[in-house]
């Protein structure tokens, strides 16, 4: 070798050496490559292929990791192979290729590549376990960024500032098992991949998300992702095989709106603020999405106040069963009437919306509206008894009941004890936005049909209202919401008349019954006239009311609508 080529050599071999070296930094590669790059042209190389296995085992199978690191793409043949074995029992080898006509290495020149090769191999092994052990340290056994990748994100993020305004997220799908259950656990792993994946790719680089094991993920994003990210989670439609077929799923979301100059002590205060919120999204009192606030403590205070005293009210007999009137549109004669709910609390009213969304956090929901059921059949009994006119009376059951496999025959069971006709029970459903719900829905709807019990869509309009559910299942009524209704002073030509009149079209000629709620005014009414909708429920004619006045109402038959 000529002496300006063993200068130059050494001047390479050690840009090579202290490249390589850099522990606490990141390698800067393309020098790396660069420098081996010249090398192995000096040498006359044609190819340089390492290959990278986790353990002996994966040598003998030839099952490891391969990379080019050069290649002049001619063909050729191996000249040399290095091997390095680590503690860690990891192999890793590198082989080096001349073309076949090439004049062979001289021993000199063999002791240098050999020398370069074990120091780009200890290098190449070095890194590989680096990246090894981040995989085993941040990720999971099945790809997902774990927990320590989340804690870790927050401390590297967490000086003061750095996370202010961003938004973390806790949440946890709904049902998942189900999609287990009925299509497979690759169906299931293909869903959870899919579902992380689409929403790290709506976080971008600014942000993190990580699985806390089964279903149940954690994240970080900006804000101006958030919604996007909650519409996501709300209904998101997911693809779990090949042919494309999809789950319609949601999440219950706890969210924590980083505030400013929110300096992150530890992690574990962020993770139990979108915890606290996520509980609440869980049980759906607050809606599936909920966010933290201080006030969501003491929210909690009262519901498990509510929850206590629950058992001992019904023992007591506190709730009691008012009665709002349906009227029909044309002739003003009373068409039916809705059962609805009120706790007498020590001298007071406690309204529904104060206690039902918290006992539908439980299965005590259940509870009362059997017990509402109860009360409905024995006033109609005592009424037909007493050989007077009665109407059809409906009554609210939460979406609590859908998972109840005996929910028919506990229905049939009461009406049955009290021998009510069944032509004299309605049963008001509200809607839902997933899949497996949407199966027991339908179920429940079915059977209750085969018993000839009405049913009804309860507040059509107000939630993600979907037209498939009104095609599918066989409703016999559809309540629209007075979300709807148009105010008064709205002509006909605004948005919300022609989506009302569209409504009430559609549901008639579907062959359902039609009935809106919250008709305050006169002028409401007429709308509802106008619009051929033969029945209303609302304040305009009564508020809900104690039994004995209900009564007296249909005693009386009509109310007046020549108003
Ligand atoms: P809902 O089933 O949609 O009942 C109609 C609600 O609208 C009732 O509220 C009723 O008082 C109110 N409302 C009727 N007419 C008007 C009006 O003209 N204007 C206005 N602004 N409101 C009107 P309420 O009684 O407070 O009940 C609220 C909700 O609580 C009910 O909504 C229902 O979802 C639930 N609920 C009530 N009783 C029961 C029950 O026994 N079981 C279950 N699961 N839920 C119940
Ligand atoms: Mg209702
Ligand atoms: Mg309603």
């Amino acid at each position: 070798m000529s002496e300006d080529r063993e200068l130059k050599f050494y001047e390479l071999y050690e840009k090579l050496a202290s490249a390589t070296q850099i522990v606490n930094q990141k390698p800067d590669i393309p020098l790396i490559e660069s420098i081996l790059n010249e090398i192995s042209a000096m040498f006359r190389l044609s190819k340089g292929v390492t290959n990278f296995y986790r353990n002996p085992g994966e040598e003998i199978r030839g099952e490891g990791e391969t990379m080019i690191s050069y290649d002049l793409k001619i063909p050729g043949k191996p000249v040399h192979t290095v091997r390095f074995v680590t503690r860690l029992m990891s192999i890793t080898t590198l082989t080096v290729f001349m073309a076949y006509d090439e004049a062979p290495l001289t021993e000199d020149e063999l002791f240098k590549v050999d020398l370069v090769m074990r120091t780009a191999l200890t290098f190449i092994s070095r890194n590989r376990l680096q990246v090894i052990a981040e995989e085993l340290a941040f990720y999971d056994d099945m790809g997902f960024r774990n927990i320590r990748s989340f804690f870790n994100y927050i401390m590297w993020r967490g000086q003061p500032g750095a996370l202010d305004g961003m938004a973390a997220l806790n949440f946890n799908l709904r049902h998942f098992s189900i999609v287990n259950d009925e299509h497979g656990r690759d169906a299931g792993d293909t869903v959870l991949h899919r579902i992380y994946s689409s929403i790290r790719d709506r976080i971008g680089n600014n942000g993190i998300i990580s699985r806390l094991g089964g279903d149940s993920f954690i994240c970080i994003c900006e804000q101006e992702v958030l919604p996007e990210i909650l519409d996501f989670l709300t209904e998101a439609k997911v693809p779990f095989n090949e042919s494309g077929d999809t789950v319609t799923l949601s999440a219950s979301v706890g969210v924590f709106i980083i505030p400013r100059g929110y300096a992150v002590q530890n992690p574990n205060d962020i993770m139990g603020r979108i915890m606290q919120a996520y509980n609440i999204a869980r049980t759906g009192s607050q809606g599936h999405i909920v966010y933290y606030n201080d006030e969501l403590v003491a929210d909690r205070e009262r519901a498990k106040r509510i929850q206590q005293q629950f058992p001992e009210a019904l023992k007591n007999r506190e709730f009691k069963v008012f009665y709002q009137p349906k009227v029909n549109t044309v002739t003003g004669e009373i068409c039916g009437g809705e059962a609805l709910c009120r706790w007498f609390r020590n001298g007071k009213i406690v309204p529904p919306m104060d206690f039902i969304p918290i006992l539908e956090e439980t299965s005590d929901i259940c509870k009362l509206d059997f017990y509402v059921l109860e009360t409905v059949c024995s006033d109609i009994r005592r009424r037909l008894d007493e050989g007077k006119n009665m109407v059809r009376i409906s009554v609210n059951l939460s979406r609590r009941h859908m998972v109840n496999e005996h929910l028919l025959e506990t229905i049939i069971e009461i009406v049955d004890r009290h021998g009510i006709p069944h032509e004299y029970i309605e049963i008001e459903l509200t809607e839902t936005t997933t899949d497996v719900e949407f199966k027991d829905l339908q179920r429940v709807v079915y059977g209750l049909q085969e018993q000839r019990i009405c049913t009804s869509v309860d507040d059509f309009g107000m939630g993600y209202s979907s037209l498939n559910l009104i095609r599918v299942i066989p409703w016999n009524v559809l309540k629209v919401d007075r979300i709807f209704l148009p105010l008064d002073d709205e002509d006909s030509s605004s948005i919300r008349s022609i989506m009302f009149k569209h409504v009430v079209a559609m549901t008639k000629e579907m062959g359902l019954e039609c009935i809106v709620e919250g008709v305050e005014t006169a002028a409401q009414l007429a709308v509802l006239q106008e619009n051929h909708c033969e029945q209303a429920q609302g304040f305009l004619f009564d508020k809900p009311l104690p039994v004995e006045d209900f009564e007296k109402r249909l005693d009386m038959r009509r109310y007046d609508i020549n108003l």
